[in-house]
């Protein structure tokens, strides 16, 4: 396995889930950005879309408004931290990126990921089963991980070698 990119203590990862499931309550689209602080690689806040921006999820599918940004950036301002990744949950099992997925990357900037959960998050997500994960190229190409290639890690335990 190669060194996580990123990874996301389980207890916060349950929260996220939850949330997503929440504001999607199985009829709609969810999502929610992930931040680390600095130069490091663990999520340690999340912050859904609707929370920046009220009608981000209103179309079914998650639009973000750029007018979102702006509280954003106050708040990565504020806190020291930084857009690593961004998640949102799709109707089905299929976790594949939509062309909107695919041409709309939230944030424009090499090594950004994005995970797609399936079943509007209402299935038991424990682990990344199911999750689709893509790497933001740039010039709008993306690369496709496995859930087994390590890149992004929920932790489960305090272990060596994180
Ligand atoms: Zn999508």
């Amino acid at each position: 396995m190669r060194k996580a990119k990123l990874k996301i203590k389980y207890p916060l990862w349950e929260q996220l889930i939850a949330e997503l499931r929440g504001r999607g309550h199985g009829k709609r689209e969810s999502g929610a950005l992930l931040l680390a602080k600095g130069q490091e690689n663990e999520i340690v806040r999340f912050i859904c879309y609707d929370d920046l921006d009220p009608h981000a999820f209103d179309t079914g599918i998650v639009r973000f408004d750029t007018s979102g940004f702006i509280p954003l950036w106050k708040i990565c301002q504020a806190e020291g931290l930084q857009v690593v990744a961004d998640v949102h949950t799709h109707p089905s099992g299929w976790t594949g990126q939509s062309s909107s997925d695919t041409y709309h990357p939230i944030i424009h900037q090499a090594g950004h990921m994005a995970l797609i959960v399936p079943h509007f998050a209402m299935k038991n997500q424990k682990t990344l089963r199911g999750v689709g994960i893509y790497e933001y190229l740039g010039a709008y190409q993306w690369k496709t991980w496995t859930r087994y290639s390590g890149i992004f890690k929920i932790i489960r335990y305090a272990k060596r070698n994180q």
